[in-house]
């Protein structure tokens, strides 16, 4: 068998107010900008595009500016209208996960380079293949994408974003360490193939964020970004979602079904269930992920984020039905029992760690200056 191809973005820049550098970069990358269409939401990601939207301008690049935009499937498609009648030859999404997946399938559906510029790091969106979107029906759903051609993170703008995002993304990041232990229980039932390279970049990418000790300082925004950057390389390299993505994920797709948009962030309702997984696991993760999340805020409990206890127990039911083609130690029969399924949570949620600092700062490490 030959060894296989992995497409990778072909310029990735992780820097310091560099947003009215995308046009400049884009160009030293060979991207095709006769005209450039640049997405945002609403509010802070809407001020952070106009200095992309600058940048280019300064650059002689015909823009098409569209905002507003909040991850709805009706706005992907308005957007891939948009770049077929005005000719657009390159797509910018700047914003949170919302805006970057629905400029994310309009370029993949009309064939045009996709650049990804993270203004939140709340999930691993910002380099995965796939986008999820809410659809006529309410529902969200996954949409197979493409990689993005170009990643630029300015991590000024990350640290203005709300603390909750920052949190969520962490959140969102070791939830790779249980998908893989899913992926291996899958394997080893002869559910599903096991991608050992895949895997192996996807848990090295969640590693470092368990010895983070804070959220707000620039160096740890830098090391969930480039985990949260790794995690879309696993996923590119192994085709799916699948190193990213087990039983934690079900939990929280079960969660935004039922609640829709009372659901809380992507990456909280993932890191609840994170702790579900582990505990269903008897991993030994599930100390070291409850002291994390102490240390850095992220939610030990259902009601950290407006969660009832019975709603989590549902979804922990609900979840494997969702996606019966991915087996994860929820597909266990014994959860179908309601018993079990409350037992499951209580062992995940009821254990109150002290917190701990972690056993070596990687956000020393990190911020260690190289001028030294
Ligand atoms: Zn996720």
């Amino acid at each position: 068998m030959s060894a296989r191809q992995v497409l990778i973005p072909r310029l990735l820049h992780v820097g310091t107010g560099c947003l009215r550098d995308v046009g400049p970069l884009l160009a030293d990358h060979d991207f095709d900008l006769r005209c450039v269409l640049v997405g945002s939401g609403r509010g802070a990601s809407r001020m952070l595009a106009e200095a992309v939207v600058e940048g280019l301008r300064r650059a002689d690049v015909r823009v098409v500016v569209v905002s507003q935009l909040a991850g709805r499937l009706d706005q992907a498609a308005s957007i891939a209208s948009t770049i077929i009648e005005e000719g657009v030859t390159a797509a910018v999404a700047v914003g949170g996960g919302r805006v970057l997946d629905t400029v994310k399938l309009a370029a993949a559906r009309t064939d045009v380079d996709f650049v990804s510029v993270p203004t939140a790091v709340s999930n691993d969106g910002i380099s995965s293949p796939v986008a999820s979107l809410v659809g006529k029906d309410g529902a969200r759903a996954t949409h197979s994408a493409r990689m993005p051609c170009g990643i630029v993170v300015d991590v000024a703008a990350i640290g203005s974003a709300p603390p909750a995002t920052i949190r969520a993304g962490v959140g969102d990041l070791v939830s790779n360490l249980t998908a893989c232990l899913d992926w291996r229980l899958a394997d080893r039932e002869g559910r599903e193939q096991y991608d050992a390279y895949a895997a192996m970049i996807a848990e090295s990418a969640a590693r470092p964020a368990l010895e983070l000790d804070e959220v707000t300082s620039s160096a740890s925004h830098e090391v969930l970004a480039q985990g949260l950057l790794l995690s879309g390389l696993a996923m590119a390299a192994s085709g799916t979602s699948r190193p990213c993505s087990g039983a934690e994920h079900l939990i929280s797709h079960a969660l935004d079904a039922r609640l829709g948009r009372g659901a809380a962030l992507h990456g909280e309702q993932v890191a609840l269930g994170t702790l579900v997984a582990a505990a269903a696991h008897n991993s030994a993760l599930l100390p070291a992920l409850q002291s994390l999340y102490l240390r850095l805020g992220l939610p030990l409990r259902p009601d950290d984020v407006g969660l009832t206890t019975a709603q989590l127990v549902d979804a922990v039911q609900a979840g494997p039905a969702l996606r019966p083609d991915r087996w994860t130690i929820l597909s266990d029969e014994r959860f179908r029992h309601r018993m079990e399924a409350e037992a499951l949570v209580a062992g995940a949620m009821g254990y109150r760690p002290v917190a701990v600092p972690s056993t070596r700062s990687i956000t020393r490490s990190v911020a260690a200056p190289s001028s030294r």
